[in-house]
């Protein structure tokens, strides 16, 4: 249960005053929906109102602070004209300019002859000075109550900045003195504040330095997120161990051997490093927690293949997991003439295999006839019951997370040694951060076999040019990928539609194009590819669900549109989709200009080399984690109060820091302990609270 030192932080923000439901929901899409959420909506700027010249001395653009006389007022003769009230200091005269003014209320505020305070960004209008809208306007007895630096917040459409402003006021008030969870030495050593004051200073910048990520404040806050993530991490990580023991698994090598004479190629140096470290992780007495990163076509299912049968041959069974129905069969496929090569028994299990087959298939698990099964998460439910299973292999693809994790433990039937498949090369920090629970190996290097793809940038004004470009390469028996942002009927957006590009290919290619999107039930979308695959269609229209998708080696042409929209981790994977066969390929990015200097220089990247763990990282550098693998869906945590781009060292510190604490006091009892706990509440990660107490 969460503390109740935290309650007031997890009150809604719609029970503080002057929030009603239309605000309420502007400040849920800048921040959230709590009070902690605007406690952690940390200030993207500063408006100093210390600027305080004669009217006559004001420069356009700024904002001042100009002390007044009221001379009178001018109502608007339309509804569309502005409302204006004349005033005047010695030198000049200032009109502050209203459009849709309530001319009671602004009679009231700014009376005819009295003097006032009025801060606001000036414009000078021809010859006139004007303020519109002043951000105040205070009788002169009340002037002390004017804030000479104000905190900027990210807003909405529609959002007062001043609503947002006042919650978060409000919302820091509620802000309780937490106990210290930072170890004291070494929070004096960084010359840290507390939780309390580096939330308050962090908020309160003082000069544009104050609102790096490196203050002091900024820096703790950063170190308590990363903390809190990595702690959570290592709870379950050990919470993992600790369901379910490990044991040695230690293989004969006498399949492998068959297998391995059985393979066109031989083994990469990077794929003998990780198959070296799986098994030494197998062999401990340990659970094996392994993450297996490496691009698409990097060689891992030959890994997994290797580790599966290591497990067999200690006698024992081994399973394969995918993410969709399609790559669980492609897997199937690609396992099964090696498995026979070396006398082992392969069978696939998916939601799609039903009614005999299926019986069949679970009985044999059980009895121990089948040595390694292959299927989606249909592997893991309630009736599949494994004789003796030693490893589950888990192809995430592109997808991530220690929930999808968890969940798989929750279902029960896990198995003692687990090997994560990722094809998403991410960079070091980002992959502590989501799987900082498991060992990494990393497949480096270009993937086995790869040609060269050349990559090309264009502008969309020279779309025409692709298109005849395509058109011949269609002719002569080229097959293409051609990759469009997005299906959303509803978006009033400028996206160009899968569905209309397809139609317009079709007319003029002469060829019937193919087309997959995320919308399509998943048996026409697997018709699609199908199609594709065969030939039948020469081009394939598609949303990114060809990412986590398939493999056909004569395809050599991947356009994309909209380049300047996707991650380049997306773009790289959806380059890797060529290069794969015998021909020479192409990589096509169009782009809607005019491009920031960000957007080419990343772009530029994509060019310039073809290693996933490279452009992951200038992508990182570039864009930062946020936008790194496309929005939410990547499961990547998001953090709010630490950067990885800027706080790396601090993520290694808190890593460290992390595993001694639980290295000493594993069940969080001690007095930092209890302070640790509060920290995880505070983050939200209380699955590894929970299972702090189940355990
Ligand atoms: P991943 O699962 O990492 O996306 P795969 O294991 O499917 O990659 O391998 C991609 C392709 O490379 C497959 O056709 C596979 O047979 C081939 N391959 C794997 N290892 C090697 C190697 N050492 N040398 C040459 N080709 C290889
Ligand atoms: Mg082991």
């Amino acid at each position: 249960m969460r503390p109740a030192i935290l309650y007031p932080l997890f009150a809604e923000t719609r029970t503080l005053p002057g929030i009603g439901p239309k605000i309420e929901k502007l400040i849920a899409r800048v921040a959230g929906t709590r009070l902690v959420d605007l406690v952690f909506d940390l200030p993207v700027g500063l408006i100093d109102r210390s600027y305080r010249p004669k009217v006559i001395e004001a420069e356009s653009g700024r904002i001042a602070t100009l002390a007044v006389n009221v001379l009178d007022h001018l109502p608007s003769r339309t509804p569309r004209l502005p409302y204006k009230v004349r005033c005047s200091d010695n030198t000049a005269s200032l009109e502050l300019v209203f459009f849709h003014a309530y001319e009671d209320h602004l009679k009231k505020q700014l009376p005819a002859g009295s003097k006032r305070i009025v801060s606001g960004r000036i414009e000078r209008y021809r010859d006139k000075v004007q303020m519109p809208h002043p951000d105040y306007i205070l009788a002169p007895e009340d002037a002390a109550s004017l804030p000479l630096i104000e905190p900027v917040y990210g807003l909405t459409e529609n959002l007062p900045a001043k609503s947002l402003a006042k919650a978060i006021r409000t919302a820091l008030e509620k802000v309780p003195d937490m106990p210290e969870w930072l170890e004291p030495n070494f929070r004096r050593a960084r010359g840290w504040p507390a939780f309390a004051e580096a939330i308050a200073t962090a908020h309160a910048p003082k000069s544009e330095a104050d609102l790096s990520a490196l203050t002091p404040a900024r820096q703790r806050l950063a170190y308590d997120e990363l903390l809190a993530n990595q702690l959570a991490l290592l709870m379950i990580r050990a919470r993992m161990r600790a369901v379910k023991k490990g044991r040695p698994v230690k293989g004969t090598g006498a399949l492998r051997k068959k297998a391995i004479a059985a393979l066109p190629f031989t083994l990469t140096k990077a794929q003998q490093a990780a198959i070296a470290e799986i098994d030494a992780d197998m062999a401990k007495p340990a659970r094996m927690l392994r993450l297996l990163q490496g691009d698409v076509g990097s060689g891992k299912t030959i890994v997994a293949l290797l580790a599966m049968l290591s497990a067999v041959e200690s006698g024992a069974q081994a399973a394969l997991m995918a993410p969709t129905e399609i790559l669980a069969r492609q897997h199937f496929a690609t396992l099964l003439p090696l498995a026979e090569a070396a006398g082992v028994r392969l069978a696939l299990l998916t939601g799609r295999e039903r009614g005999p087959a299926r019986d069949e298939t679970l009985r044999r698990v059980k009895a121990g006839e089948l040595d390694i099964l292959v299927g989606t998460h249909a592997l893991f439910s309630e009736d599949v019951a494994f004789r003796d299973l030693a490893l589950a292999v888990v192809d995430e693809q592109h997808r991530f997370g220690v929930h999808q994790r968890l969940s798989l433990q929750n279902k029960g039937e896990l198995p003692a040694d687990v090997l994560v498949m990722t094809a998403t090369p991410i960079p070091r920090t980002l992959a502590l951060t989501a799987y900082g629970d498991m060992d990494v190996s990393r497949l480096t290097g270009r993937p086995p076999g790869r040609k060269p793809v050349d990559t090309r940038l264009l502008s969309a004004d020279r779309l025409d040019e692709v298109v005849a470009h395509l058109k011949k390469a269609i002719a002569s028996g080229a097959r293409a990928y051609w990759v469009c942002p997005l299906v959303e009927e509803s978006e009033k957006s400028d996206l160009a539609a899968a569905e209309e590009r397809a139609a317009m290919l079709n007319r003029v290619l002469g060829w019937k194009a193919g087309l997959a999107h995320g919308r399509m039930k998943g048996p026409e979308r697997d018709a699609a590819m199908a199609a594709f695959r065969n030939g039948e269609t020469r081009v394939l229209v598609a949303t990114t669900v060809i990412e986590v998708g398939v493999d056909v080696p004569e395809a050599t042409i991947m356009v994309v549109e909209h380049a300047e929209r996707f991650g380049l981790a997306q773009l790289h994977q959806l380059r890797g989709r060529v290069g794969r066969g015998a021909g020479k390929s192409t990589c096509l990015l169009i782009y809607q200009g005019p491009l920031t200097e960000t957007a080419r220089a990343r772009l530029k990247i994509l060019r310039e080399t073809e290693d996933g763990f490279v452009i992951a990282e200038e992508d990182l550098r570039l864009r930062g984690p946020g936008e790194l693998l496309g929005k939410r869906q990547s499961g990547i945590p998001e953090f709010r109060l630490a950067d990885l781009a800027v706080h790396a060292e601090l993520l290694a510190a808190a890593r460290d820091d992390a595993r001694l604490v639980l290295e000493r006091d594993p069940d969080l009892k001690s007095p930092r302990g209890e302070a640790l706990r509060v920290l995880l509440y505070l983050f939200e990660r209380d699955e590894a609270v929970r299972y702090l107490r189940a355990g």
